[in-house]
């Protein structure tokens, strides 16, 4: 386990200690001094102990926080598909589906809860709060369950209801705000500093990135290799951080000679860090980004990004960039990675597979490239989000002959 060296604030670069702060640069304020963290490594790592263990503390060397901390949920390990039929069919070097949904509470926002719920441990924090679209949430609802810790949540009146249940079957203490995500957000910050809740909401508190880089550290070891793209779901911006962290740090400690382009992909109604990212393009400042959001991918219905500084300048670092998709083509892309690989996403878990259509059309990518999805939400988290519009299974009798009709007249 390696302590972190210090905090930096991402804006202005001021460092401060560990555990001296836990959200932001006092100095630029929320979010664009939210803060990175940072280690300190005598020696470069050669690799990770224990192959053959499943559980995101195998890679402790780049955590902030030690296993005798975490609760016993299994976060990480989760399976990597290839996909050699669409692989062919986009003309791709070769395709693979990082399945992030197979996590305890069915979304990938577990790996940030694993590493924020030890931390809160390590620091003798005696409840957590978040705000959340409803991923994060029940995530965190989840992990306080197993750790015996109190939880409160702050999600907006529109999270799907599948959201809303997993939190109340967890025991968590749930606030359905009369507002938007960003006005939970808000709510949730402002309630944490009254009442002393270690907040885990995405882009606010910086230990969630670190919990998030962990993919990263999974897929290289997996392929043996790091691939030449990635491409991830963009809604606050805290998994596309982790995710570029986890492979920076991976070149940075000398496991890995270089970074895939990580491509975020934000749906076209709510797509302020891709908007952010296009100004940075020019050579603007990245600036705390505010937009309207509509989308019917709630996952990422996200006007006021939290995490924007970091999922702009990393992006950039690793040579990435952003996609947006309209709604049909995200609903298209769920509805086909179910058909054709298996997968059931949610509509934003899906939004790779709608980009990477576009990124092949306009010849980002192609026969050189190797390239991952990463699957970030299970469609059981909203079924009705990919199912809206399709046919109902037909009612029969229960006899034969109904089954012979019923197939005769599908064929
Ligand atoms: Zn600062």
């Amino acid at each position: 386990m390696a302590e972190p060296k210090a905090l930096r604030c991402v804006t202005c670069g001021r460092e401060f200690p560990p555990w001296s702060v836990d959200y932001f640069c006092p100095r630029c304020g929320f979010p664009a001094g939210n803060l990175e963290v940072l280690y300190d490594r005598d020696k470069p790592l050669r690799r990770f102990p224990d192959p053959a263990r499943f559980s995101l503390w195998r890679y402790g060397e780049l955590l902030p926080v030690g296993e005798e901390h975490a609760v016993r949920l299994r976060a990480g390990g989760t399976p990597l598909y290839p996909w050699a039929q669409a692989a062919e069919e986009l003309g791709l070097g070769a395709l693979w589906i990082k399945d992030d949904t197979l996590q305890p509470t069915a979304s990938c926002k577990d790996r940030g809860t694993a590493v924020t719920v030890a931390v809160a441990k390590r620091l003798g924090r005696k409840a957590l709060a978040c705000a959340s679209t409803g991923n994060a949430a029940s995530s965190l609802a989840g992990f306080c369950a197993a750790g015996g810790v109190p939880c409160y949540i702050f999600v907006p009146k529109n999270a799907p209801a599948p959201k809303i249940a997993q939190l109340v079957a967890f025991g968590a203490f749930v606030f359905r705000v009369d507002g938007n995500y960003d006005q939970a957000f808000a709510l949730a910050l402002a309630a944490s500093q009254e009442f002393g809740w270690y907040n885990r909401s995405d882009g606010l508190n910086p230990m969630v990135v670190e919990g998030n880089k962990t993919v990263a550290f999974e897929i290289w070891e997996e392929l043996g290799d790091v691939p030449e793209a990635v491409v991830v779901a963009v809604g606050d911006g805290a998994v596309i951080a982790g995710v570029c962290k986890g492979f920076l740090e991976l070149r940075e400690a000398g496991l890995a000679p270089r970074v895939p382009k990580v491509f975020g992909v934000q749906a076209a109604g709510a797509a302020a860090v891709a908007h952010a990212f296009a100004r940075f393009q020019r050579g603007a400042p990245i600036l705390p980004a505010e937009e309207p959001a509509e989308t019917l991918a709630d996952s990422i219905r996200v006007g006021k990004p939290a995490d924007v500084v970091k999922a702009v300048k990393y992006v950039a670092e690793t040579g990435g960039g952003y996609v947006t998709v309209s709604d049909p083509e995200l609903l298209s892309a769920a509805r086909e990675l179910a058909r054709r690989a298996g997968v059931f996403a949610e509509p934003s878990g899906a939004a790779p597979y709608a980009a990477l259509l576009r990124l092949v059309r306009e010849g980002a990518l192609g026969q050189k490239d190797r390239v991952v999805l990463i699957i970030t939400g299970s469609g059981l988290k909203d079924p009705q989000g990919v199912t809206r519009d399709l046919p109902e299974p037909p009612l029969i009798r229960p006899d034969l002959r109904a089954v012979r009709e019923a197939v005769e007249r599908c064929a």
